[in-house]
């Protein structure tokens, strides 16, 4: 029997965490935390696995939704074989080290949960084993029960650096994973290659599924307009602040701010950056050469940048012009662009950019949903203040818009598409886009907890 268990972000995005039994081959995809939840309820449902085989873990990438409980699930499955490319390999061992940290202080009054420790991630990370992009290897466990082998292959999805889908094939029959995709080019990763082969069963990301691909702006007005904003808030003074995820967002954000600035487009200003997306930047550097690379001479660490985290007082940053990057990318609370936000907010010359996906219930979504003269509550807990900055958004996105989302199914021809990683309405119009489109592809959306049964 070939089955398929949501154990997270199924119809959310957030934990992603999926379980598929080939012929007793157990099979994670993506383990991942909650980025807008903490302690047990951040987790996948890994209580679902008891007693079942668990044999292998491929990793898509290193985004915290998809990777930051892959230590709690070898905790509980100490023998699994862990695989990643090697490129998320890289980063992990920078993103998870800096996940203890926040788990150290997140978790330090939680009686249920712990947070797990800078040995582990080092044991962890040696013991995670790499496969380049589109060179096929078997996965079969430690205790595979399948008489057939099952072969896995990685490719490029051209979301972050390192990423990939996921093509599992095993007796003639074939499953593809998207993980997190985007076809279309960004300012330094080339877009997605997908396999030259129709699948049986495709499991497919729908984070953009609620827009309408028609009403999104071009990336080549959304750059003119980055420029003239830009600008706008520069030349009278202030200060922009881009609210940024350190791995993907940061390393884009400050390769099309540099481009414009080479470009004469906008004036050469300090741009501040740090922490975990300036180290993340050199593994996006070393890499240049392994991955669909738009500009392989393009180096950012070579990109001029001061330290954020030699920024005595916050209102430094406010009193000469300049453009700061600075995680996290939905502004959670407790971190850096949530307390420079708190200040940007009061400063009537001043501006923040958002640039990316926000959770509906996250401050970063209630400041990108929020204009000058507007009052603002950035949590339920703070006190509502004004919004005195000028507040833009942009679509800089890392994901295909859902007319791209769409094309996969064109491309590989699958007979049954599992849809994830997407919100109820994006779930819902993808479904109803699919079905209208493709009217024999047999549908799923899929439900954390609800067992699909592929094949018998
Ligand atoms: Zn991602």
């Amino acid at each position: 029997m070939i089955s398929f268990l949501p154990l997270g972000g199924a119809s959310d995005i957030g934990s992603s965490c999926f379980y598929l039994n080939v012929e007793g081959t157990g099979i994670i995809l993506d383990s991942g935390t909650h980025p807008r939840k903490s302690g047990i309820d951040s987790l996948p449902r890994f209580e679902l696995l008891k007693e079942k085989n668990v044999d292998v873990a491929l990793i898509s990438h290193a985004h915290q939704d998809h990777i930051d409980s892959l230590p709690y699930l070898v905790q509980h499955h100490p023998y699994i074989r862990i695989v990643t490319t090697p490129q998320t390999r890289a980063v992990a061992e920078i993103t998870l080290h800096n996940t203890v940290n926040i788990l150290q202080e997140q978790l330090k009054d939680e009686m249920t949960m712990r947070a797990y420790t800078h040995e582990e991630i080092d044991l962890l990370i040696q013991s995670v084993e790499w496969q380049e992009y589109e060179k096929q290897f078997t996965v079969n466990g430690y205790r595979h029960e399948s008489a057939d082998p099952v072969h896995a292959t990685f490719f490029d999805a051209g979301h972050i650096l390192g990423s990939a889908g996921m093509l599992i094939e095993h007796n003639g029959r074939s499953f593809f994973y998207t993980g997190d995709v985007n076809l279309e080019k960004q300012s330094l990763l080339a877009g997605a290659v997908l396999p030259k082969k129709h699948v049986d069963v495709l499991i497919m990301e729908c984070t953009h599924g609620a827009t309408d691909s028609s009403l999104l702006p071009s990336r080549t007005s959304e750059l003119a307009r980055l420029a003239t904003t830009t600008n706008k808030i520069l030349n009278r003074g202030g200060s922009i602040l881009v609210p940024v995820f350190a791995l993907g967002k940061m390393q884009e954000m400050l390769s099309l701010f540099w481009k414009l600035m080479l470009k004469g487009a906008i004036a050469k200003t300090d741009i501040y950056t740090g922490g975990v997306g300036k180290k993340l930047c050199s593994v996006y550097d070393k890499n240049r050469y392994t991955v669909g690379y738009n500009d392989t001479d393009f180096v950012l660490s070579d990109i001029p940048q001061r330290d954020l985290y030699e920024v005595e007082q916050i209102d430094d940053l406010l009193r000469h012009q300049c453009i700061v990057l600075a995680g996290s990318g939905m502004v959670i609370q407790n971190t850096l662009s949530f307390k420079l936000a708190q200040r940007w907010l009061t400063n009537p010359k001043a501006g923040i950019f958002t640039v990316g996906y926000m959770d509906q219930e996250t401050p970063g979504f209630r400041i990108s949903n929020s204009n000058k003269g507007n009052l603002i509550q950035l949590t339920d807990t703070h006190e509502p203040q004004n919004v005195s900055c000028d507040i833009e958004r942009f679509r800089f996105s890392a994901h295909s818009n859902r007319d791209g989302i769409l094309s996969i199914v064109e491309r590989l021809r699958p007979s049954t598409v599992i849809l994830v990683h997407g919100e109820h309405e994006s779930i819902d119009w993808m479904g109803y886009s699919i079905m209208k489109q493709f009217p024999h592809v047999k549908l799923h959306a899929a439900e954390v907890g609800k067992q699909i049964t592929l094949f018998e």
